[in-house]
């Protein structure tokens, strides 16, 4: 394990036979159907090239990149798009994919947002949830696990742009994010 994590939370293959399971109910939900695959960079893109890979569906992917106005603005749920989808989504079936949904602000933007460009619909899936941090509802269809409220890194996640090539999900000792 990372000498800056205090444990484990969740091991390589609990994470892998969960996306095998996320992955087998998106096929089975989309049978007949085109997937486009939205995900949120940069935390989705480990747990996005696993989830995909084992979906049976035609299935393209692009991504958004958004970022925080910041701490004051951060709870009125304002987020700046910094990359935006390459490609129209109209009369798709689109599946946004994150890493973790917390206050939920982010993922009600990206919603509200996507949906104004008319997809045929429109679903999330989150690999981690931690409900006990939510500020706004948010309905997301396909949750790996529901975690405590910890600071977690690991498998995408990342502190300061680190950890995010760590295999499983750890939780963070407080005196790294905290500055000793
Ligand atoms: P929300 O808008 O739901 O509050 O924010 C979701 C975003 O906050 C995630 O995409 C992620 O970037 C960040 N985040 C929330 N909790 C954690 C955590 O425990 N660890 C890490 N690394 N990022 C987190």
């Amino acid at each position: 394990m990372h000498p800056d994590c205090e444990r484990i939370l969740l091991t390589e293959e609990e994470i892998r036979l969960k996306v095998k399971e996320l992955a087998a109910q998106i096929s089975r939900d989309y049978a007949d159907k085109e997937l486009l695959v939205v995900g949120i960079l940069k935390g989705s893109v480990i747990f996005l090239a696993d989830l995909v890979r084992n979906i049976s569906v035609p299935t393209c992917f692009d991504f958004m990149a958004v970022s925080s106005y910041g701490a004051s603005s951060k709870s009125s749920g304002v987020v700046r798009i910094l990359k935006d989808l390459d490609q129209g989504i109209e009369g798709r079936h689109v599946l946004i994919v994150e890493d973790i949904v917390d206050t939920g602000l982010t993922l009600s933007y990206l919603v509200e947002n996507l949906k104004t460009r008319g997809p045929a619909s429109l679903k999330i899936c989150t690999l981690l949830d931690k409900p006990s941090r939510r500020v706004v509802d948010v309905d997301v269809h396909y949750n790996g696990f529901k975690i405590e409220d910890h600071f977690v890194v690991g498998y995408g996640l990342d502190f300061n742009g680190l950890y995010r090539n760590q295999p499983c999900i750890m939780v963070l000792k407080p005196d790294v994010y905290k500055g000793g």
